[in-house]
């Protein structure tokens, strides 16, 4: 089993590390800095990076991390030509061996249209998924690049995954999130208690990630848009149809107008 630690970069992202307590990969290097200071202080080798798009906050710190160390540089298919430092494209159904574990490449169109993720599924304890700015924890990425039909169809991608997976975001937006989830679900027990539960991590300064696909599956409203209650909330707001698809393009458009008041 490889460790999976998340190192805080930038505002508010998150460098994923994997090791096996002496080969490291990371994913979505914003800035090279935290990496480097982690590989020294746990001797670890860098030996390969996973990006899942082309977003400067998750690729900014490839160049100076390929710099030090040869590194395989996994990136979408089409980034060798736009991200600096991809030496592997990688495409959907893709299979990485890396540090000795399978991990599958998954397209995640929506938030930009180059976006991918990665899934291990013997990493960590009950495998873990690295999705970038597609699916957060009680929240998903904005639309970028690509639509709502796209966006819908990644995340019902994800959600497929098994309940104990890690998912790995790539930013810190729970709080803001879970603001929003309560909006549309104010009786929503599990969300209530997760939110009471975030408050005292991000009170200590603590990162509320990885979340699991089965908390999000009872939290996440973009995961939710069959749940009766939630399809009440999206119709009040304006949702034309109660299809899945209707009522994601509704939450989407609800969460990029809505104002924390906290
Ligand atoms: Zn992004």
């Amino acid at each position: 089993m490889l460790n999976i630690s998340c190192l805080p970069a930038l505002s508010d992202n998150y460098i994923w590390m994997l090791d096996n307590g002496s080969d490291a990969l990371v994913v979505d290097p914003g800035e090279a800095v935290p990496v480097l200071a982690e590989i020294e202080r746990r001797r670890l080798q860098l030996t390969a990076i996973l990006l899942t798009h082309h977003h400067g906050d998750h690729v900014d710190g490839v160049p100076a991390l390929t710099a030090r160390d040869d590194v395989d540089v996994y990136g979408p298919t089409g980034s060798a030509a736009t991200i600096p430092g991809v030496t592997c494209e990688v495409g959907d159904g893709a299979e990485l061996e890396l540090l000795g574990q399978r991990f599958e490449v998954i397209a995640v169109p929506g938030h930009t249209l180059d976006h991918i993720a990665y899934y291990g599924a013997q990493a960590g304890a009950g495998g873990a998924l690295f999705c970038g700015d597609t699916l957060f924890s009680a929240g998903c990425g904005r639309l970028f690049e690509g639509t709502a039909v796209q966006m819908h169809a990644s995340l019902q991608r994800l959600a497929a995954l098994p309940d104990a997976t890690a998912v790995c975001c790539a930013h810190e937006y729970t709080s803001s999130n879970l603001a929003f989830a309560v909006s549309v679900e104010p009786d929503n027990e599990v969300l209530a208690r997760h939110r009471a539960a975030c408050r005292v991590l991000r009170a200590a300064d603590q990162p509320t990630l990885p979340t699991t696909l089965g908390l999000e599956r009872q939290i996440n409203p973009f995961l939710r848009c069959a749940v009766p209650t939630v399809v009440a909330k999206a119709l009040a707001q304006g949702c034309v149809g109660d299809t899945e698809l209707a009522v994601f393009t509704r939450l989407r458009l609800m969460k990029d107008g809505f104002q924390m008041l906290t």
